[in-house]
């Protein structure tokens, strides 16, 4: 059952919730609506994990057609049903008061449909509905060990404020803990070699607990384990904090011409700028350069990508942060200038003029690597050059869930009494990308309904009131 021979307190509660983040958020405040006593446990001082450093749009594919085009890779019934939902879930978030942009962003992503919204004020909403049907809600509170008799899921133990050790008794454990992004072993295991060079671009806590106690009432794990959501930022940087991570990020790399450290492209820019930087990861040294042109510094790499981000010039925040960059008039002078940071400069100049030349005909391949119809070749100085790193903010694979929220067993059995929802579900998204924040709140919805209809079924319901209020933030 337990690690542990003794605790400090035992509390007994419906439905136990493993992070706080929107994904936790949805099914604390789903559970806590349909009638369940719920607690929600946060690891770090505050709520929101990525969520809370996100850009707030809330996104998915528009289409069901769209999601297969756009991630071939994915699991399609996750899929189908995150689209199918997505429109309820917006209903909801509006009828809650709070701010929904009137006008949808498309092509996100390049083929997402999505609104701005206040996130901040959504994991507020979530966590005073939890408070309000009388539930818990804890931070420094990190689940440590899941509670399993062998054929369901009892409860977890967690320490809390670093000390007293809390068991949970509890008929249903839902695991939100936001991927395993913050954990440099799972990552090397996974993605291989030059893991240990990207950047954390994610709240710190997401480790891989939700996974790791998954299997350990024996859960299986997904396909997609070695992709993942991140953008390029510059190389290097002097600091890489949560308030760098919007700025830094080159989200118009899909208009720019990349290359790697011997000179060579090595994927379709037109991608975008998330495949781009999981392709640069197996990339030597996991760097490259952005080389690009006037016309493209002056509007993509200047314009506001999401609503709610602000206008920021990219290039001139790249260069502040630290990367290495070179700007001239003429594009030979710029390939000059690269070369002077150890690339082959007749490797550089074939790419460019093979590139350029097959833009010209329409797009085709150039040194057999896709060129899109879509492509625009540097023609407008000045020209710029940017050294990039790739960066990780959740990883893809996880838990196997189905679209109840069940986590399921290698057979495909759901194992009773434990959930899965956001980042640690895994297979939604496969090197291609569904959404971060519009994915986790639903499947947070699916989770916390099918948890709490577990503990109804089983009998347990706490609904008498808090066992402990001290602590309760
Ligand atoms: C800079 C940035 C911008 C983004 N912008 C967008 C955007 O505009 N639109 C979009 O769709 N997506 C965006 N995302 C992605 C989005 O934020 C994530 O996909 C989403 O937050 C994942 O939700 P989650 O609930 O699974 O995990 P998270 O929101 O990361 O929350 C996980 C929580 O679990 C906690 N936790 C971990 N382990 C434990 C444990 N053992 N016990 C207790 N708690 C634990 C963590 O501390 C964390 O608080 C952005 C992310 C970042 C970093």
């Amino acid at each position: 059952m337990s690690h542990y021979e003794s605790f400090d307190e035992t509390r007994k509660v419906d439905v136990v919730v493993v992070g706080s983040g929107v994904s936790g958020s949805a099914a604390a405040m789903t559970a806590a609506r349909s009638g369940s006593t719920v607690a929600l446990l946060e690891k770090s001082e505050s709520i929101g994990g990525s969520a809370a450093l996100s850009a707030g749009m809330f996104w998915t594919a528009p289409t069901v057609e769209a999601y297969r085009a756009r991630i071939p890779l994915g699991n399609v019934e996750l899929g189908t049903h995150v689209v199918g939902d997505y429109q309820d879930a917006l209903a909801e978030l509006r009828k809650s008061g709070l701010r929904v942009a009137d006008e949808p962003k498309r092509d996100i992503m390049t083929f997402g449909i999505g609104y701005s919204t206040d996130i901040q004020g959504v994991l507020a909403w979530c966590r005073e509905e939890v408070l309000t049907a009388g539930g818990q809600v804890h931070t420094n509170a990190p689940v440590i060990e899941l509670l399993y008799d062998g054929g369901s899921v009892t409860g977890v133990v967690t320490r809390e404020d670093g000390d007293g050790l809390v068991r949970y008794e509890a008929a249903a454990v839902v695991l939100a803990t936001g991927g395993f992004q913050g954990a440099p072993d799972e990552l090397t295991r996974h993605i291989g070699p030059n893991a240990d060079r990207l950047m954390l671009r994610s709240n710190p806590g997401s480790v891989g607990d939700g996974l790791r106690l998954a299997r350990s009432a024996g859960a299986g794990g997904t396909k997609a384990m070695s992709t993942f959501y991140g953008h390029l930022v510059p190389y290097p940087i002097y600091r890489f904090q949560p308030e760098d991570y919007l700025p830094y990020s080159q989200y118009y790399s899909g208009s720019t011409v990349l290359v790697n450290l011997v000179g060579e492209r090595f994927t379709d820019e037109t991608e975008g700028d998330e495949l781009l930087n999981q392709a640069l990861t197996f990339q030597p040294q996991a760097r490259g350069v952005l080389i690009f042109d006037e016309h493209v510094r002056s509007t993509e790499a200047t314009e506001e990508p999401f609503p709610g981000l602000g206008a920021n010039d990219r290039f001139a925040t790249a260069v502040q942060a630290g990367g290495t960059y070179a700007v001239a008039d003429t594009l030979p002078e710029l390939l000059d200038q690269v070369a002077a940071w150890g690339i082959d400069r007749q490797a550089l100049g074939r790419t460019l003029e093979a590139y350029t030349h097959a833009v010209d005909g329409g797009g085709g391949v150039a040194c057999g690597i896709k060129v899109s119809s879509k492509a625009r070749a540097p023609e407008q100085g000045p020209f710029y050059a940017l050294m990039v790193q790739p960066s990780i903010t959740f990883t893809f694979g996880g838990v196997r869930t189905n679209t109840e929220g069940e986590a399921l067993g290698p057979d495909g059995r759901p194992i009773p009494g434990l959930y899965a929802a956001g980042a640690d579900i895994g297979g939604l998204s496969n090197y291609g990308y569904a959404g971060g924040l519009a994915p986790g709140y639903i499947t947070g919805r699916w989770a916390g309904r099918s948890a709490s209809q577990h503990a109804a079924s089983a009998g347990r319901s706490n609904r008498a009131p808090s066992l402990i209020n001290s602590g309760t933030k």
